[in-house]
């Protein structure tokens, strides 16, 4: 198996190999025909099993096949309305998936960003006022921002919810819920809604449930 044999962009292979990403790890190999395909997932993956790119990739190739991302530039700075949100349970994890978007995010109008708390709110806030496409966050700053008027979900078509067992066990159920569950998030089904988790404890199956539609079960 290589990246050669699912679908991909150009600008996604290219950036496959500028990362030296010769060969899918298994839940890449599984996971990216599927998110291409647009159906919800709920993925059993450790830390280190490459899960990252599993879902970075065919969602960022998803933005690049929609085309110029031209609602951002009409819109009021201000106010950043993303196109994939990723949520993340730690200020280390998110910032991980950050670096990891910009490098498949390359040479493309999307446009990643990372906010977690812990960090002061304005230099973040003057990021996103660059323009946000793609923003990894960890639960309670993005609750603060979207407080602020400074990020709006009406656009949101890809939802993360990366590590979602230590989410849980950090005590983040209520942020997680209020942001998914926001009424300007797009409905389940409306959305594409990606989980990951280390471990399938009733209460993650209890938020598949909830938050997946239809959604195809990966263990690897
Ligand atoms: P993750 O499990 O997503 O945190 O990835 C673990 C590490 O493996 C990261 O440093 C990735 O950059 C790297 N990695 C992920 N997928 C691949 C791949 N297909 N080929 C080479 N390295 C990879």
């Amino acid at each position: 198996t290589s990246f050669e044999d699912v679908n991909l962009t150009e600008l996604t292979r290219m950036n496959i190999a500028l990362a030296r990403y010769d060969k899918p790890t298994p839940v890449q190999k599984y996971a990216i025909p599927i998110v291409l395909a647009r159906r919800d997932v709920m993925a059993c993956a450790q830390t280190g099993s490459g899960k990252t790119a599993a879902f970075l990739v065919p969602i960022l190739n998803q933005m690049f096949e929609a085309g110029p991302v031209k609602h951002v530039g009409s819109f009021n700075r201000r106010k950043q309305y993303p196109l994939g949100l990723v949520l993340a349970p730690t200020r280390e994890l998110a910032t991980q998936i950050y670096d990891e978007a910009r490098k498949f995010a390359y040479r493309s109008r999307v446009r990643p960003c990372v906010v977690y708390g812990g960090s002061p709110i304005y230099e973040q806030i003057r990021e996103l006022e660059r323009g946000c496409h793609l923003l990894v966050a960890t639960p309670g700053r993005l609750v603060d921002m979207l407080a602020r008027g400074r990020v709006a979900l009406d656009y949101c078509r890809h939802l993360v919810l990366d590590e979602a067992d230590r989410m849980l066990d950090m005590g983040f159920e209520p942020q997680i819920r209020k942001i998914v569950e926001c009424h300007t998030m797009p409905k389940t089904g409306e959305r594409q809604t990606l989980m990951f988790s280390a471990t399938f404890p009733k209460q993650i199956q209890v938020l598949a449930q909830d938050f997946l539609h239809k959604y195809v079960f990966l263990a690897v």
